[in-house]
């Protein structure tokens, strides 16, 4: 065999892997109706077809200086307080994604939370690796968030979801938006707070977004509440803004910039409850 034969039959592998990698993706997301064409048929289907996979965002435009500040899990409850306080205070927006049990623990705090205007996305409800679990496992886990969430903090509650771990496949995905969440939110820069490092270090490596990036924290490591202060004095030394995931992506939903946190969609901006005025 030379070469050049070689590499010819090299490729031809590569395409029969690409066509049955395609192929076997096809079936999983339903690609005929996706595509807008049954095959075969030549016009395009009027059933109603389910849901596609939900879109994966990393990141928002790049075409304006703010970054999406966010915040994870979520079960140190002072770790809550101490970051609202401190976004109030600055004016900062910010969005959070608490699992299902951590807001069923303390619904004071969230719906204080949610009062503030900060909103709130889907995390799952006990925070497993869904890439292991079944569609109707996956799918129970945004539903019963849902659930549990959506009593406590009406409409702060946002369809975003943020997979635990950043794990996901396409099963993943399609069960989200069959639950109403059309859009995973991943993110760009991760501080690996949960690590407990220096909070000079979460501080800079949350510092190093540009354009559009979304940034992930969590609320727990003490050193997370430390570093909150000197990563928002820093973006806007860059003369940089911030926004919530809703704003960032769709160039919709509560309307945030440099100035004073304002009410999701609408609703004015209650004053701070007991805890979070504390
Ligand atoms: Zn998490």
């Amino acid at each position: 065999m030379t070469p050049a034969t070689r590499s010819v039959s090299r490729s031809a592998q590569r395409g029969r892997w690409a066509a049955f990698v395609g192929a076997v993706l096809a079936l999983l997301i339903g690609a005929g109706p996706v595509l807008g064409v049954e095959p075969g048929s030549g016009v395009a289907p009027s059933i109603k077809v389910a849901p596609g996979p939900a879109r994966i965002v990393h990141h928002g435009s790049r075409s304006r200086p703010v970054v999406a500040l966010t915040f994870d899990d979520c079960r140190d409850r002072e770790a809550v307080l101490a970051l609202v306080r401190t976004l109030r205070r600055e004016g900062v927006p910010a969005t959070f994604f608490p699992y299902g049990y951590a807001v069923r623990r303390s619904p004071d705090l969230w719906a204080e939370v949610a009062a503030a205007g900060f909103p709130i996305g889907n995390h799952t409800l006990s925070h497993p690796n869904l890439v292991r679990l079944a569609e109707g496992a996956v799918r129970y886990q945004f539903r019963a968030w849902r659930r549990i969430v959506e009593p406590i903090v009406g409409a702060a509650a946002i369809p975003y979801a943020r997979p635990p771990y950043g794990a996901f496949n396409v099963t993943t995905a399609r069960a989200a938006a069959q639950e109403g969440y059309p859009t995973l939110v991943l993110w760009e820069i991760d501080t690996r707070d949960w690590t407990r490092p220096p909070a000079a270090v979460i501080a800079r490596r949350a510092g190093q977004g540009t354009n559009g990036s979304i940034i992930l924290m969590h609320c727990g490591p003490r050193q997370t509440v430390d570093a909150l202060p000197v990563i928002i004095a820093g973006y806007r030394v860059r003369g940089f803004g911030f926004v919530t995931i809703p704003e960032l992506v769709e160039g919709t939903g509560p309307r945030l910039g440099r100035g004073r946190v304002q009410p999701v969609e609408g609703r004015r901006l209650d004053p701070p409850g007991h805890l979070i005025a504390s």
